[in-house]
């Protein structure tokens, strides 16, 4: 079979998705399953769906357009705040986007005035991650001024942390978000319907039993399709880490010596060269590189090592067994080597069961 290949197992994505769509019921909280980290793929879609997660999240319009023309039929909400110059097609094609910017909310509503449509919108709130947000102190005025707009309807509020700083949304952030939550009502005589608390990252705190408050929503994309939490990596208890796989395959092996020789400078990519001597070793090379992954965020099977990449090959140690030239091997990706081996055009993916729910 052709290679580099993302496996993608639609069962173990479904099992991921019931398995976190039930736990969290319990806890009053119900989940957008984030799907940018597929490029609109919609068998995914269509499997996060059956699963019951409540609506789809993507960050870019062009995989919420991919989903539409696939016929997802779905809720689906924009997770980074639109840019003025695509406002049209996110009022055509996207239920809710979220939103920190009042320039941006009033080109919503006017293409959405131009569409006749009406268009939802989700303010997010900076809790100290310090990506995107309204500052709390002006959170206030952000709404009044958004229930003014014509053909916008003011859905809910949110938040995102653990994605720049690594600041954990933890039980002190969320009781912030739901005091905003409840403040807001008072203030405008109204319920925010969606209270949405962040990502993959809020699972420790969600699942851990603690109040959870006026938060109702999770946007979730890492746990879904790779089984872990996002604050410290760590598999999560009854998920598959391997729902979705990379193999590659070897196109030379010798053994080598560990260390270069000659007068040593920089490398393709900057770094610079292994400089411990370990002897000998069964240096493997795959056909995978920067162009198809991020190197950095491949998990290889046990007795392989990796030892360095440039954009088309991944330098290994395979240990003794010594692969053979032609020989697969298959690794398990973080979220990172996950996104890019997705939106490589060198990479296949290839579905390997349809799930029969
Ligand atoms: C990517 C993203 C998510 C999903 O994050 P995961 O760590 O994949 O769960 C949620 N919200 C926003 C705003 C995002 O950009």
């Amino acid at each position: 079979m052709t290679a580099p290949r993302l496996e993608i197992d639609l069962e173990k994505i479904h099992h991921n998705a019931r398995t976190l769509v039930e736990r969290l019921a319990e806890r009053g909280i119900s989940i957008t399953g984030v799907t940018k980290a597929t490029l609109g793929s919609p068998d995914i879609a269509a499997t996060l769906l059956r699963a019951g997660v409540n609506a789809l999240g993507d960050s870019r319009i062009e995989n919420i357009e991919a989903m539409r023309r696939a016929q997802v039929q779905a809720l689906m909400t924009l997770i980074r705040s639109p840019m003025i110059s695509q406002a049209d097609r996110v009022v055509m094609h996207a239920d809710i986007s979220l939103n920190t910017e009042i320039d941006v909310i009033s080109n919503l509503s006017s293409a959405a005035q131009k569409a006749r449509r009406t268009h939802g919108v989700v303010l997010m709130v900076e809790l100290g991650d310090l990506r995107e947000g309204i500052m709390p102190g002006d959170l206030e005025d952000m709404v009044r001024k958004t229930l003014r707009f014509p053909n916008i309807t003011l859905k809910g509020i949110g938040t995102n942390l653990a994605c720049r700083s690594g600041v954990s949304p933890d039980a002190e952030k969320m009781a912030e978000l739901s005091a905003l939550a409840d403040s807001i009502d008072a203030t405008f005589g109204s319920k925010l319907g969606i209270v949405s608390g962040g990502n993959s990252g809020n699972l420790q705190w969600a699942l851990r039993g603690a109040d959870t408050g006026r938060i109702n929503d999770l946007r979730l994309g890492e746990s879904l399709l790779l089984g872990r939490e996002t604050l410290q990596r760590q598999p999560i208890d009854g998920l598959h880490t391997d729902a979705i796989t990379l193999i590659a395959e070897v196109i030379e092996s010798k053994p080598k010596p560990s260390r270069p020789w000659g007068k040593i400078a920089q490398t393709a990519f900057g770094e610079m060269p292994p400089a411990t001597d370990r002897g000998h070793i069964s240096q493997t090379i795959l056909a995978l590189g920067h162009q198809d992954t991020d190197p950095c965020g491949l998990i290889a099977p046990p007795g392989i090592e990796i030892l360095g990449a440039s954009s088309d090959h991944l330098i290994t140690n395979s240990g003794r067994s010594g692969l053979s030239v032609g020989a697969e091997i298959t690794f398990q990706l973080n979220y990172s080597a996950l996104v890019r081996a997705m939106t490589s055009p060198f990479v296949a993916k290839v579905v390997l069961s349809q799930i029969s729910v």
